[in-house]
């Protein structure tokens, strides 16, 4: 029999379904398999003794008939979301040794249905990152490598535990969340599938705020059709999310036909970036190929206002953040410094945030406080807020258009080597996100497809972005490409 850990999310629930295996199996197997997975940092803390009992309750469960498709499934949990007794420090030394009395929504509706959560994922600290190089823990690593080159490579951030985790087989899915491109990204570069969906299709009650106008929890997943399943599971309307939305949750996998006759795809021109990698173009123009001859209407599109998107993001996202996070203080959560005599409570506020925040949050925090001073307010913040809203009417065009989904690359660029882009400046890491942020700033879902290979044997993906609400027909676009690209490599496994 197959290694159970390397599963679908599809295959084992059937194979529990046919008593094929038991999840506490299942569990054993991916426990194993995290057990000789330290190299890749990607979980950094483990919760087996719940995990086995959860796997336990999961399987008198299915005996009875009726389960739901999750149940049983061992996965991994972002460590951004607030896990009940369990630490969840959204990588940050500031939450230090915090244990929620509460269950973030999503990760609460996953165990509901039956799901086993077997630890918490690394990530970049408070999610600010593209590398997973802002972690409190360390980096996570990229179980991919270029050829035989030894050089480690980051798996993307900030879900890049999440990432690394699933694509090594260490679970079968996990958490990830998505601000500006943080499933997207690190799916992309480890030859996952991750969709983002609408904002206020997941609740996010209970995640930790980054920018909460732009947050939004998804599936980070094996292939589409696991996408699907664990979309379902965690989607839903909840009275502690105001901005969530009540609008029924679809059977997803149901509407994976494969059938994408007639939709229009279109192909905006201002994704066409100075500079970019002759694969990328490659990879987009292939892409673009294999859903024509599925049937698909290919259409130029224009999305006018897309150079505007990286810089308003990064005005907004800070803005948020530097709010957010002024909640850590010392008082009420994790770490607190220690204070010298004559030291005050504003001396405790400070030295707590500066021993409590990396550079990056940190940062953020300048940034973003910068950008709502009474001063600078009107010229920044306010601006960005105006850029927004042209960047959410140029999709709105062209959705009114008769457009079903726009085809554009996930990154720039495959995976790249851990410390390449540390020393450079910031704007080198942020442009990561160049494809993906646009997406947040309109509120759209979006969903990144491993579709090819560069020249050195690392996984890129191709980034599919959907209408609102319409992550049904989405995700069964993306089986389309995803069925025509074929991907099923695999990391050779060095850890
Ligand atoms: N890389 C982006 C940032 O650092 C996006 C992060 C995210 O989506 N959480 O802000």
């Amino acid at each position: 029999m197959t290694d159970l850990n390397t599963l679908t999310l599809a295959e084992a629930r059937d194979k529990l379904r046919a008593g094929d295996v038991t999840s506490v199996e299942l569990t054993q197997a991916c426990l194993s398999a995290i057990e000789t997975s330290g190299a890749l940092n990607a979980f950094v803390h483990m919760t087996p003794e719940l995990a086995l009992e959860r796997a336990k309750e999961a399987d008198a469960r299915i005996a009875e008939g009726g389960a739901p498709d999750m149940c049983g499934l061992p996965i991994g949990i972002k460590d951004l979301f607030c896990t009940k007794g369990v630490p969840s420090q959204a990588a940050s030394r500031i939450l230090e040794g915090f244990k929620p009395e509460y269950e973030s929504t999503v990760s609460q509706q996953l165990k509901d249905s039956g799901a086993v959560m077997l630890g918490k994922l690394n990530m970049d600290e408070f999610a600010m990152g593209s590398s997973n190089e802002t972690s409190v823990y360390g980096n996570a690593v990229n179980p991919w490598r270029r050829g035989n080159d030894d050089a480690q490579l980051t798996p993307g951030g900030s879900s890049g535990g999440s990432a690394a985790a699933v694509s090594a087989d260490l679970c079968l899915a996990a958490t990830g969340t998505d601000t500006g491109g943080s499933i997207r990204q690190p799916a992309a570069f480890t030859g996952i599938t991750g969709i983002k969906p609408t904002y206020g299709r997941c609740s996010r009650w209970g995640v930790v705020a980054f920018a909460s106008s732009l947050d939004q929890a998804g599936p980070m997943t094996k292939d589409v059709r696991d996408a699907a399943i664990m979309l379902e599971s965690i989607c839903g309307h909840d009275p502690k999310d105001s901005t969530s939305v009540e609008l029924a949750v679809p059977n997803f996998e149901a509407m994976l036909t494969g059938d994408i006759r007639g939709k229009k795809i279109g192909i905006p021109a201002e994704y066409r970036m100075d500079g970019m990698p002759a694969e990328i173009e490659k990879l987009w123009a292939e892409g673009t190929e294999m859903l024509k001859a599925a049937g698909a209407e290919i259409v130029d599109i224009s999305l006018p206002h897309t150079k505007y998107a990286l810089p308003a993001y990064y005005v907004i996202a800070p803005a948020e953040a530097s709010s957010n996070l002024a909640r850590y203080d010392g008082v009420r959560y994790g770490h607190r410094a220690t204070i010298g005599a004559g030291d005050g409570i504003t001396e405790m506020y400070e030295k707590t945030r500066a021993e409590g925040f990396g550079h990056e949050v940190q940062r953020r925090v300048m940034v973003g406080t910068y950008v709502l001073s009474a001063g600078f307010y009107d010229a920044y913040y306010n601006r960005a807020r105006r850029v927004r809203t042209l960047i959410k009417q140029d999709f709105e065009n062209v959705f009114a258009q008769g457009i079903d989904a726009i085809l554009t690359p996930a990154t720039p660029s495959a995976a790249f080597g851990l410390g390449e882009m540390t020393d450079a400046d910031p704007i080198q890491m942020y442009l990561n996100d160049v494809f993906t942020v646009t997406v947040n700033l309109a509120g759209l879902p979006g969903i990144s497809v491993p579709t090819g290979m560069d020249t050195q044997g690392l996984p890129l993906g191709l980034q599919l972005i959907g209408r609102p609400w319409e992550e049904g027909d989405l995700l069964n676009t993306a089986y389309a490409l995803e069925q025509a690209a074929g991907f099923v490599a695999k990391p050779a496994q060095w850890w």
